[in-house]
């Protein structure tokens, strides 16, 4: 799939959620069938670890291997459904000013931050933690065992020709935003990354702000 940029005609004035989550923090929320859910990289370059979970049922998530086999292409942008583990659609990007997200990267977490980097930077913080955290006490029923693999908005990971993975510069840049439609009742769980040790976050983990329209 080529990179698709499309704006969105929706007016922030008009959202029925407007919030913004600090550099390295978790937040969760619910979405109605047909609310309309943005998330804005306000400065740029920003990992944005998210998972969604079908409000009824949490035991189903959000599944990247039924999402890239239902649309042939390993990146995420316009048009891109994104499929439950069920094979049912939870979501689809109606919007997207950045033009490609990942699916492979998955969330950092204390193990990779060793392997990756070094054994003295298995206590940073991490979208992992993030996630713990986040779902230590939440009211839907969601457990450790439900993270799943999540989407990386806003993040470069490029299949290298012979199959790996290298960890760019983002191609984000501030103000740059991706929104989606939810085709059901989902919780969104989202880690706006703290990563330090490499360029998913420009070094510098930032704001994200996330915007949430009624059906209309
Ligand atoms: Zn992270």
């Amino acid at each position: 799939m080529s990179a698709t940029i499309q704006a969105s005609a929706l007016d922030p004035a008009q959202a029925t959620l407007d919030e913004t989550i600090p550099a390295g923090e978790p937040w969760m929320q619910r979405l109605s069938k047909g609310q309309i859910f943005r998330i804005v990289d306000l400065e740029g370059n920003q990992a944005v670890d998210t998972l969604f979970f079908n409000a009824d049922d949490p035991e189903e998530h959000y599944s990247l291997t039924h999402t890239i086999q239902a649309q042939g292409a390993l990146y995420l942008g316009l048009g891109s459904v994104l499929m439950s583990s069920e094979g049912r659609p939870l979501l689809t990007i109606v919007a997207d000013t950045c033009g490609r997200h990942d699916t492979l990267g998955g969330a950092c977490s204390c193990e990779s931050n060793t392997v990756r980097y070094a054994l003295e930077k298995r206590a940073m913080h991490s979208c992992r933690d993030n996630f713990m955290a986040a779902i230590a006490h939440n009211p839907y029923g969601l457990h450790k065992r439900d993270m799943a693999s999540n989407i990386n908005f806003f993040m470069n990971v490029p299949v290298t020709p012979n199959g790996g993975l290298t960890f760019e510069d983002g191609i984000s840049a501030p103000g740059k935003y991706v929104e989606m439609r939810a085709e059901t009742d989902v919780i969104v769980l989202v880690s706006n990354c703290p990563q330090l040790n490499n360029p998913c976050n420009a070094y510098n983990p930032t704001p994200v702000r996330c915007l949430v329209w009624d059906a209309a």
